[in-house]
């Protein structure tokens, strides 16, 4: 919107956008705890509706027609997608958002730069800056969501792709796109410069997501969450419209706070996350998928073991939620629990394929919250536990992580299921899981591979366990 417009917002809009603002405020503080972040989803969606709505009576509206077919077409795309997509998938749904989010805001800005230019208002050195990160933030978002899309939905290689020099490549692409905006907020006359911006933020996007190992995705996608945010919170300032400075604050803070959890929890550096600088290429035994022996066992045998427990921890993981195994997970605690066997469940911070989601699958259950230990409260009982369960969990339970500096998951806490008594795993075969490497814990002594798919081996050794209990 133009300087001359401002005061020509009408009051309702005006009143729309600061309920809306509350609203969005709301659902944030009530997105971070599972018991609230239902009402959280709802809050949002009203603040969202009511913010369109606000919209919508601006006088710059002359016709809603086009309006009215973008809303269906987006409508018809957005619903199937948000029913039929499998929970499983929702990192790669994301950052297909991200994706067309960031496109979104890098086609206004390119738009409002050359609309400004032949305009008569002036493009001020405060709007130039704001436009330019706005392009630079947009189009990398645009390009660097795709790529992690590509890697999420195994469409590109999960694996880091690096080379000799990347991170100085990196870091002078970045320099470079720097240069060019500041060069325009000189002097915004010249135009040929602005392609020259859009080209090295696409380039970046990319370069700064190859380099960046399935295992760390999680990573990746909330950081790209806060550079969307960002990238619309700068088209804000641009248009002057004070609700996308807010939401785009709060989208963007929010997904800056969650890169640094994510960090901390894997164990990354946040500044080589920022630069794309934290993959490693999986080097000798931890590339190799070796042929070595290992011990397997029938449900029957895996259900006497449980049975005849004190104390058993549960990790599940990605192929829990695939084969929708949490109720028979339930029965099989049920059994467990009534025959006295102390139960708990060892909850990685990136089991799955979005934070939370084994909370999430388990509280479906109905599995008492209270059962559910993090990593950091498991850790230290599992060298006095009778048997770890791993259920369709890989990564998150590689010791390679701890000692193999070769690895790609090198640096990132596991949940140590290898210092249990005897360790059991549920999984269909020997593959390995989303980082692409093998996992030593399978080739131990005190390994039992239970072969099969999560549901039904689960649900063979509650039968066993219901036979023996009744
Ligand atoms: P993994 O992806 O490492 O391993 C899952 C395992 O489940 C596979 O080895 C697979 O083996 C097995 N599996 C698949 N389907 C079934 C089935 N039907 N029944 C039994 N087993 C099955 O999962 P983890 O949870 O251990 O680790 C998550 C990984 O995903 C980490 O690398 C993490 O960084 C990454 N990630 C996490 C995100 C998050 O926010 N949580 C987001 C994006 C990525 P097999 O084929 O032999 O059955």
């Amino acid at each position: 919107m133009h300087p001359d417009l401002i005061e020509s917002v009408p009051l309702e809009t005006q009143i729309c956008y600061l309920i809306a603002s509350a609203l969005f405020i709301l659902s944030l503080k009530w997105l971070s705890a599972p018991t609230t972040s239902r009402k959280g989803v709802l809050v949002g969606e009203i603040g969202m509706a009511i913010a369109i709505l606000g919209t919508l009576r601006m006088p710059e509206i002359q016709t809603f027609q086009w309006i009215i077919i973008c809303i269906l077409v987006g409508t018809a795309v957005g619903v199937p997608l948000a029913m039929l997509m499998p929970m499983t998938a929702v990192p790669q749904r994301t950052a297909l958002s991200h994706a067309f989010g960031g496109l979104a805001v890098g086609c206004v800005g390119t738009a409002e730069y050359f609309t400004s230019l032949h305009a008569t208002t002036h493009l001020t050195a405060f709007k130039m800056g704001v436009l330019a990160l706005e392009v630079l933030l947009g189009f990398l978002t645009f390009t660097g969501s795709l790529m992690a899309f590509g890697k999420l939905q195994e469409i590109l290689p999960s694996r880091p792709l690096v080379y000799k020099g990347q991170n100085f490549i990196n870091l002078m692409l970045l320099v470079a796109a720097i240069f060019v905006g500041v060069s325009l907020v000189v002097d915004p006359t010249k135009s040929v410069l602005f392609p020259a911006l859009v080209v090295l933020a696409l380039l970046f996007g990319i370069l700064l997501i190859i380099p960046i190992g399935g295992a760390d995705m999680p990573t990746v996608i909330s950081l790209l969450n806060s550079y969307a945010g960002m990238s619309a919170s700068a088209m804000g300032f641009v248009l002057d419209n004070k609700l996308l400075i807010i939401a785009g604050a709060l989208d963007g803070s929010s997904g800056f706070i969650l890169s640094i959890i994510m960090c901390k929890a894997m164990n990354r550096s946040f500044i080589n996350v920022l630069f794309g600088a934290f993959g490693q290429a999986p080097t000798g035994a931890a590339a190799a998928q070796e042929k070595r022996n290992v011990r397997s066992a029938q449900a029957e045998e895996a259900a006497q073991i449980l049975g005849s427990a004190s104390t058993v921890v549960i990790v599940p993981g990605y192929g829990m939620a695939v084969a929708q195994a949490q109720h028979k997970v339930r029965e099989l605690y049920d059994q467990l629990t009534k025959r006295g066997v102390e139960v708990r469940f060892g909850i990685h911070p990136v089991a799955g394929r979005m934070p939370g989601h084994m909370n999430v699958l388990l509280a479906e259950a109905d599995i008492p919250y209270d059962r559910l230990s993090e990593m950091e409260d498991v850790n230290p009982e599992m060298s006095h536990t009778d048997v770890v369960l791993i259920i369709g969990a890989n990564d998150v339970t590689n010791p390679a992580a701890r000692h193999d500096k070769s690895s790609p998951i090198y640096g990132m806490p596991i949940i140590d299921c290898d210092k249990a008594r005897t360790v059991m795993v549920i999984k269909r075969s020997m593959s390995s899981g989303f980082a692409g490497i093998d996992n030593e814990l399978y080739y131990m002594d005190k390994t039992l591979m239970l072969f099969g798919d999560a549901k039904g081996f689960v649900g063979e050794m509650v039968k066993e366990l219901a036979s023996n209990n009744d």
